[in-house]
């Protein structure tokens, strides 16, 4: 509360200042009627509960208020422009959420018999079928709950197949810096070793340096592209050539798939493994943890290492291979699932969603949702580099690169920049990230913004850039002043969260 001002309630005009649910608490209110329970024997052997239940007693007005006010602070896509770069945050179309609460999709149960989820399994079925198409990849796997967990799917299959292969020694994994930070963290989880290949003077992977790693440990290289700089890896055909006569695969992190679709094929560049994010490319609400879906599309080389379970279809319709059993026959003893990675088929509410998104948008509309996407991130880049920095030359892909060249000298940080931003009504744009430039501002428009919507936005990148080179230190230093909560000390709070709240008696009791 010290941060907000000095109004009565601590209220910012219609903006409230909202305490937790437990300090709204008023013992014994409650918003429903329920029956008295009838008396009956005890049949809880002394296990009654003997203190209060401790939730919060309010009435519904009470927890409808509340939990509008919550949403209302929730800075979202359908509140305004959010450029976080390498999150393709983009308008989700209010038809996909029509199909996805259709009562025949949204309220059957995973373990239904498969004779009455036909539709359904269909559905997955069709999603496959286009993601293969769109990518010309012979197999996917839908199962991934997210783009990370594709990335695991990926390796773990690349290390299936080696150690089919007697390639068990095959341990190292060739990442460029200008790959996403997941890709390390996953070689590394699945028991790889990670080597590092730096990017060249245009923002793309040196390829004599990655040339240079490759060998007969090698078990593959991973790389992302578009990359994280925002640029396409106009080197993929070269590499994979490479890599495959090396002896190794080659992993894709096709999160950044919208800068391509409808127009680049990975499997005409040689690549063996790429997650998608359907929440990106194909649209889903998400952010703050989920949901997510990664499918990872696979080549015929590693297709027969994919886990469980998938949708086939016979004579009777479709079903599903749960098990690695189950798979060899069916599949004439080629397939050696390496497992299963979560419970369930995937992420079916995002399987709608995806689906609804292909088709409403057709081949040439998808083309369009890349073109425009690319088309927008280079007007943003054009229109501030007179006045700004942009890191690498030449038109980007999707995101644009800025780091902070600009404001040298100017006492001002990329972090008081995005924090000035939120001044002016903007989610920042994603800072420090990649890590290959110095004070990186990384921004993504992506193809749902108008015109009128990214010249407001350029007009503040603008405004804020003058203003930062006039010396008006002070406005970037307080940043953000109208925000509810002004700087959070966030080392602090990501290295000390307190992720309980305790009722005063208990903070009294501890304090003594
Ligand atoms: C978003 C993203 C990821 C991670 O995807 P999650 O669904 O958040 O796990 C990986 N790589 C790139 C390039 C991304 O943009």
């Amino acid at each position: 509360m010290s941060n907000t001002p000095g109004t009565i309630l601590g209220h910012r005009g219609l903006d409230h200042e909202e305490a937790l649910i437990f300090e709204q608490d008023s013992p014994g209110m409650t918003g429903v009627d329920l029956p008295a329970v009838p008396a009956g024997p005890d049949r809880l052997g002394g296990l009654a509960r003997k203190g209060a239940i401790g939730l919060p007693g309010l009435s519904e007005p009470d927890i409808v208020r509340h939990y509008t006010r919550l949403s209302r602070k929730n800075y979202a896509i359908d509140s305004g422009l959010y450029p976080l770069g390498s999150c393709t945050m983009k308008h989700n179309p209010r038809l996909n959420e029509k199909m996805a609460r259709l009562p025949g999709l949204a309220d059957i149960h995973p373990l239904q018999p498969v004779e009455t989820v036909q539709g359904a399994l269909k559905l997955i079925d069709e999603v496959a079928h286009w993601l293969k198409t769109l990518t010309g990849m012979p197999a996917v796997a839908m199962s991934p709950g997210a783009g990370a967990h594709g990335e695991l799917c990926g390796l773990m299959s690349i290390h299936a197949a080696l150690e089919h292969k007697g390639h068990g020694h095959r341990r190292r994994i060739v990442v460029p810096e200008s790959a996403h930070g997941t890709n390390p963290a996953t070689a590394a989880l699945v028991g790889f070793t990670v080597d590092p290949v730096p990017a060249n003077a245009r923002g793309r992977v040196d390829l004599d340096a990655l040339t240079a790693k490759l060998g007969p440990d090698v078990a593959a290289v991973m790389i992302t592209n578009p990359n994280t700089c925002g640029l396409f890896e106009g080197d993929m055909r070269i590499i994979a050539d490479r890599v495959h006569a090396a002896g190794g695969f080659l992993y894709c992190d096709g999160a950044n798939f919208n800068a391509i679709v409808g127009r680049v094929r990975p499997g005409d560049l040689g690549i063996d493994a790429m997650h998608i994010n359907l929440h990106k490319t194909f649209s889903t609400p998400h952010g703050g943890g989920g949901p997510g879906a990664g499918p990872v599309v696979l080549s015929a080389a590693l297709a027969p290492f994919a886990p469980v379970p998938w949708v086939v279809h016979g004579k009777d319709g479709f079903s599903l291979v749960e098990t690695a059993a189950a798979a060899g026959p069916a599949s004439a003893g080629t397939a050696k699932p390496f497992g299963r990675l979560k419970g369930f088929h995937g992420q079916m509410g995002m399987f709608v969603r995806a689906l609804t998104y292909m088709l409403s948008h057709g081949r040439d509309g998808l083309a369009r949702v890349s073109g425009d996407s690319v088309l927008a991130a280079n007007y943003i880049m054009a229109s501030v580099s007179d006045v700004m920095t942009p890191s690498f030359d030449g038109p980007c892909m999707h995101e644009c690169l800025l780091d902070d060249r600009f404001l040298k000298d100017t006492g001002v940080t990329t972090l008081d920049f995005a924090k000035a931003m939120i001044d002016e009504g903007y989610h920042p744009m994603t800072v420090y990230f990649p890590l290959v430039v110095h004070g990186a501002m990384l921004i993504e428009p992506t193809e749902s913004e108008s015109k009128r919507s990214l010249d407001d936005f350029i007009k503040v990148l603008r405004g804020l850039t003058a203003a930062a080179k006039a010396g008006e230190v002070a406005r970037f230093k307080n940043a953000p002043m109208f925000a509810p909560r002004r700087r959070l000390d966030e080392t602090r709070a990501a290295r000390s969260p307190v992720l309980r709240w305790k009722p005063k008696l208990e903070q009294g009791a501890a304090a003594e």
